[in-house]
């Protein structure tokens, strides 16, 4: 098959289109055709190298994944071959306590699909067969693959971790980018107030046809000015956060008395300074959040049903673009998810 891998870590020059031999389904697996797998951040951070991170090369990322199912590997029962499926990206051991009790994210043994293992930068990808989730009926491929990482994590974030209740007031920064298209979506149809940050004016007018009720250029506005005048002086409930250290000391002082800050990453650097001050003065809260469990992703696909919730797709490429696709995630070029497609 062809695929993009990765033989050394470096800049998006180090992806190579070539053929790779077939994976081939062992039991309680299956390999699916890819027919369309979004990028995520994940990816490129693979791709860089992180320090005391060590992924086995040469390495095919891709954790987002819609297609059909090419070859059923013994003991499957559940798909068949040239069904249509989504792929969820969690990888979790199945039978330890936090995976019995529906928290498969907390798993010791969890992993996301594409990190450490093999993904969907290929023709072809081999997933465990419970991970294969019915297929969102109505959607393209590129919509499908657009969904699970972004929305599971979001939700996890806004709903599990944070609590979110309806009224209160959510700052969603990087709103353009996957994650933050997908909260401005879960905060709205819970019925709270969202302020949503991007840098261009295009993209400001996209996130509030998502429906953000307010927007901020980051590039021209200072965040926290513009939270003070939004909110009277009292700040937002909850910050939705994940790029790190350029945002982390707007992200702080923009909390409410009691308020939430949720992180799920770090795209501009992941260390910052917290005065801790602040952080007892006003009883903030600091959470952190790490993808999201099953039942989770089950929820977000209800709601995408009946259209509440909607993939987000800001380019569609051949696979064999990849590293463009990528640069073009580096560069902030995009609103929602770059999707690499078949063909
Ligand atoms: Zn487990």
């Amino acid at each position: 098959m062809k695929a993009v891998r990765f033989h050394e870590h470096g800049d998006s020059s180090r992806l190579c289109y070539e053929d790779v031999p077939d994976p081939a389904a062992g039991p309680g697996e299956i390999v699916v055709r890819v027919q369309a797998c979004a990028l995520n951040f994940l990816d490129v951070w693979q791709r860089r190298g992180l320090p005391g991170v060590r992924i086995p090369l040469p390495h095919i990322s891709g954790s987002d994944i819609a297609g059909t199912v090419a070859e059923i590997g013994a003991g499957v029962q559940f798909v068949k071959s040239g069904d249509k499926v989504l792929v969820n990206p969690g990888l979790s051991c199945m039978h330890c306590p936090s995976c019995y009790e529906g928290n498969d994210n907390r798993c010791r043994e969890y992993s996301v699909l594409g990190n450490f293992s093999d993904g969907g930068y290929a023709e072809l990808v081999k997933v465990p067969a419970v991970n294969a989730l019915p297929y969102p009926e109505g959607l393209q491929f590129a919509e499908a693959a657009a969904i699970p990482l972004v929305f599971m994590t979001a939700w996890h974030m806004l709903v599990t971790r944070c609590g979110l209740k309806a009224g209160e007031v959510v700052l969603v920064l990087g709103g353009g980018s996957g994650v933050g298209s997908a909260a401005i979506q879960i905060a709205r149809m819970h019925h709270a107030r969202v302020i949503a940050t991007a840098g261009t004016d295009a993209k400001l007018e996209k996130a509030l046809s998502l429906g953000a009720d307010h927007v901020i250029n980051h590039s021209r506005q200072k965040i926290r000015d513009v939270v003070r005048d939004l909110t009277g002086k009292r700040g937002v409930d909850i910050v939705f956060e994940h790029v790190g250290a350029a945002t982390w000391q707007d992200s702080v002082s923009c909390l409410a008395r009691h308020g939430r800050l949720v992180t799920c990453g770090v795209t501009t650097g992941y260390e910052v300074q917290l005065d801790l001050r602040h952080l007892f003065a006003k009883e903030i809260s600091l959470i952190g959040s790490y993808m999201g469990a099953k039942h989770e992703l089950l929820q977000v696909l209800n709601h995408v049903r009946t259209g509440l919730l909607k993939p987000v797709v800001s380019a569609v490429l051949p696979l064999r673009e990849a590293a463009r696709a990528q640069t073009m995630l580096e560069n902030r070029e995009h609103f929602g998810k770059i999707v690499l497609a078949a063909g």
